[in-house]
């Protein structure tokens, strides 16, 4: 099969039956085997009776449904799962995304891409979201290196290597150009895609996408020490604890300088000099670090047995 077509729905009933009429007319046009797999997100409305309909009228639409609302990660990872084209193609099931994009996606793919990303160049979306949508996508490029103008298009294309590869949980939806380029898969490109207003229903996500920003240290965390917390957790360890003996030294050599040689008093009791607190503070912290970074060992340990990297070529085995 050329191309699965992911879609997470949530209470999108109006827009599922023009999205895959549009889907249809595209594919047939290009001549490309296909399936589209509808998520029902938990939808309170028709959702997933108009995604039976059209199941049931064309033979290329398949359907998934949750008990409840869940995100649009588990809805993607869910579709992912699922997917058997050689190219798997994201959209939005709110007709905001252009199935027209759909071919060009595509043969990018063909041509070596491991994953496109759609980018909204002249959106159709109010000020609220494209300002702090600005400021996100420059954050995002800063840390990840990646060089997308928008990480958060809902139009996507990934070879099926990649979806297969990667797991999309709680909002991690917003980041998985980063999640495929610390799954290995560096190839990532981007296409100007065509965007429409709203045409139907309302945004799903509020302010709440706000609160997105703070899965990217998640994630940058992940992609680095995901595997090997001590390395960051021990560093600062060694670091704190350090201050805090050197300072914890000083403290003990002046009290018994004072007590068995000098016998001059200090001019402060011990517990007076701010220099107790900040060792006590360091020796503290760096203790905690240290536990910290083991207890994190320990969980990273439990991954091993499970395959979280990929091979692609063996030789003689
Ligand atoms: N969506 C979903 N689950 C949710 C929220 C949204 O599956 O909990 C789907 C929604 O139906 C749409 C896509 O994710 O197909 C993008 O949502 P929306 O259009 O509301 O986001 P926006 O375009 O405002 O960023
Ligand atoms: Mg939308």
């Amino acid at each position: 099969m050329n191309i699965s077509v992911v879609i997470p729905a949530k209470d999108e009933e109006e827009s599922i039956p023009e999205l895959t009429q549009w889907i249809s007319r595209v594919m047939k046009t290009h001549g490309f085997s296909y399936e589209v797999i509808f998520v029902d997100d938990g939808s309170s409305d028709k959702t997933w009776e108009k995604i039976k309909l059209a199941g049931a009228t064309d033979p290329n639409v398949k359907g998934i449904r949750f008990n409840r609302n869940f995100g649009k990660s588990a809805a993607l990872n869910t579709g992912f799962r699922a997917a058997q084209g050689d190219v798997v193609i994201t959209m939005d099931s709110d007709l905001q995304d252009s199935p027209e994009e759909i071919p060009e996606l595509y043969k990018m793919i063909k041509d070596g891409y491991d994953l496109v990303s759609g980018w909204k160049k002249k959106r159709h979306d109010p000020i609220t979201k494209t300002v702090p949508s600005k400021f996100f996508n420059a954050l995002t490029r800063g840390i990840s290196g990646i060089q997308l103008h928008d990480f958060n298009c809902g139009l996507k294309a990934y070879s099926n290597v990649v979806v297969k590869n990667i797991t999309v949980y709680g909002e991690m939806h917003r980041y998985i150009p980063l999640l495929a380029k610390w799954a290995g898969f560096t190839r990532i490109g981007e296409k100007v895609v065509e965007h429409h207003e709203r045409k139907f229903g309302h945004s799903k996500f509020g302010l709440s996408r706000m609160r997105g920003m703070l899965d990217l240290l998640t994630i940058t965390f992940m992609g680095r020490f995901g595997r090997r917390p001590m390395h960051l957790f021990g560093t600062g360890g060694v670091i704190s604890f350090f201050f805090g003996f050197i300072l914890t030294m000083k403290i003990l050599w002046e009290k018994l300088d004072s007590v068995w040689f000098s016998k001059v008093p200090l001019k402060r009791d011990v517990t007076e000099q701010p220099a107790f607190y900040l060792a006590l503070v360091f020796v503290v912290i760096g203790v905690q670090l240290f536990l910290a970074g083991f207890l994190a060992e320990l969980i990273a340990r439990q991954s091993v047995g499970k395959r979280d990297y990929l091979v692609i070529e063996t030789s003689n085995c």
